[in-house]
């Protein structure tokens, strides 16, 4: 079957791209290959009772199908070159901004209107930050939720069926040149193009890096963020997330000399597991529905840890780490913070007296068997200093899911149309090294197909 464009995954980036190259020019064939389920047929097994953790399906729902890693996601589409990825790195600031704003106005119109846009544009908390040895980054977030993001993915995908061809769970397994553009392969059909949009985020990362050796498309890789995902009554954070939703902010540990920073704010929102190439990390999320809110906030804290030579496979050790929470907990390990300072493990009867209730059925544990020692302190150092702007982050009771890994997946050598040295080959989105969030994924799709368009 030929296709005018072939696009090879179904996250923001590989969703994005359609709706551009679709509304522009609705006469394109275009053919959307996607490894996971529909958006209605996606669902983790675990639900607490039957299901307590992860079971590894064959192909993991938080992860894959339409909507990516997105689709469960909190839907925070942070606008902003300062975190997310280095997008505006190959198009430049104002753009990158721009391409954001405008995703952000299409989510608008598929259901996320009424949700709402934070900034950290003249707030009180830099100024208390900086005076903490704390600095919060700038960025406008617009918190659409699981729910309302959900929402949008349906609308959006309702309206492109209609003009894009769905292939779902139909991983692609090669990729292969020809003369006048390229051959998708799946396990029994193989599809031609003129050009190629590969957006196969972080749960195709292996894949990606077999097709750049297969292409000879040259690629580099140095980093992996490890930490733990912080969860705490919401009140001690809500000065910080009534005003501002998530906050981003850095620490630069006195004993080391490395950075750490929050990830992924969630307000009243619930620690879930997440689970890539069959290893169980800890991620998390929280609802726009009052309903559905817990009384807790959960964030991460993250340690980048940047390798030099010899040493290459930043992800590989990332991994190791988590394995080894794996191994010792079966899955997720949690502890109190009380218990990690007085050096012992936590246990069941412990934490059900503590003031925090988990709100993932985690293993107790003991997280300094399994994190590395600079990271572990760097981790601890950032809750005292947290703690400072947010008293009660400390507290003995406050909880630590471990290990939370930020895996990026290895940059592939791209020009400023975010094409490989093949062309017609676009690479974009998480899968690409390029971007790691929702609203650079997605700026990346449509910026790709405004290329594509502006050659067609
Ligand atoms: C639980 C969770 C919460 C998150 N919360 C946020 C948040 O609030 N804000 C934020 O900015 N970011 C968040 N993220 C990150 C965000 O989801 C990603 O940055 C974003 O989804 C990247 O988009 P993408 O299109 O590049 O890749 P993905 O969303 O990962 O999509 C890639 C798709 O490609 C498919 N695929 C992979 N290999 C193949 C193949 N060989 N053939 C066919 N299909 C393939 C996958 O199944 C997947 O569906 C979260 C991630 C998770 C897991």
């Amino acid at each position: 079957m030929q296709y005018d464009i072939i696009i090879v995954g179904a996250g923001p980036g590989g969703i994005f791209s359609a709706y551009e190259l679709s509304k522009e020019n609705p006469r394109l064939k275009i053919a959307l290959f996607e490894a996971g389920h529909a958006l209605e047929k996606r669902h983790c097994p675990i639900d607490g009772e039957k299901v307590k953790s992860c079971i590894g399906c064959r192909s993991c729902s938080i992860m894959s199908g339409f909507g990516g890693a997105g689709a469960f996601s909190d839907g925070k589409y942070n606008i902003t070159n300062d975190f997310g990825g280095t997008l505006h790195e190959f198009i430049g600031k104002k753009q990158a901004i721009d391409l954001m704003e405008y995703v952000d106005t299409i989510n608008m119109e598929y259901g996320g209107e009424g949700t709402k846009k934070y900034s950290t544009a003249g707030t009180r908390f830099k100024k208390i930050c900086m005076q903490n040895k704390l600095k919060l980054l700038d960025a406008s977030v617009r918190h659409l939720g699981t729910d309302i993001n959900f929402v949008v993915l349906e609308n959006l995908y309702a309206e492109l069926k209609e003009k894009v061809e769905f292939y779902f769970d139909t991983p692609v397994d090669s990729i292969s040149l020809t003369e006048g553009g390229y051959e998708v392969h799946c396990k029994e059909e193989t599809y031609t193009c003129e050009k190629c949009i590969v957006s196969v985020g972080r749960s195709g990362s292996k894949w990606m890096e077999k097709i750049c050796g297969e292409l000879e498309i040259p690629t580099k890789s140095n980093r992996v963020d490890i930490g733990v995902r912080v969860e705490l009554p919401a009140v001690i954070f809500s000065h910080l997330t009534d005003e501002l939703y998530e906050s981003k902010i850095v620490y630069r540990t006195e004993k080391f000399e490395d950075n750490v920073r929050t990830f992924c704010m969630n307000p009243y929102g619930i620690v879930v597991n997440e689970n890539t190439n069959g290893i169980v990390t800890v991620n998390g999320h929280s609802f726009e529905s009052p309903e559905k809110r817990t009384e807790n906030t959960n964030f991460a804290l993250l340690v980048a840890k940047h390798f030099s030579e010899p040493f290459k496979d930043s992800n590989g050790y990332g991994e190791s780490i988590a394995r080894l929470s794996n191994m010792l907990g079966g899955g997720v390990i949690v502890q109190r913070f009380g218990d990690l300072v007085r050096g012992r493990r936590s246990n069941a009867t412990r934490i059900a007296e503590g003031m925090v209730t988990p709100t993932l059925a985690a293993t107790p544990g003991d997280l300094s068997l399994v994190l590395p020692k600079r990271i572990l302190d760097g981790i601890m150092e950032m809750i005292y200093a947290l703690d400072k702007i947010a008293p009660g982050t400390a507290n003995d009771d406050t909880l630590l899911y471990g290990v939370e890994v930020k895996f990026y997946n290895m940059e592939v050598e791209l020009d400023e149309n975010l094409e490989s040295r093949h062309k017609g080959l676009y690479i974009i989105g998480d899968g690409s090294g390029v971007t790691h969030s929702l609203s650079h994924a997605s700026a990346s799709g449509v910026y790709v197909a405004r290329r594509i368009l502006e050659k067609s």
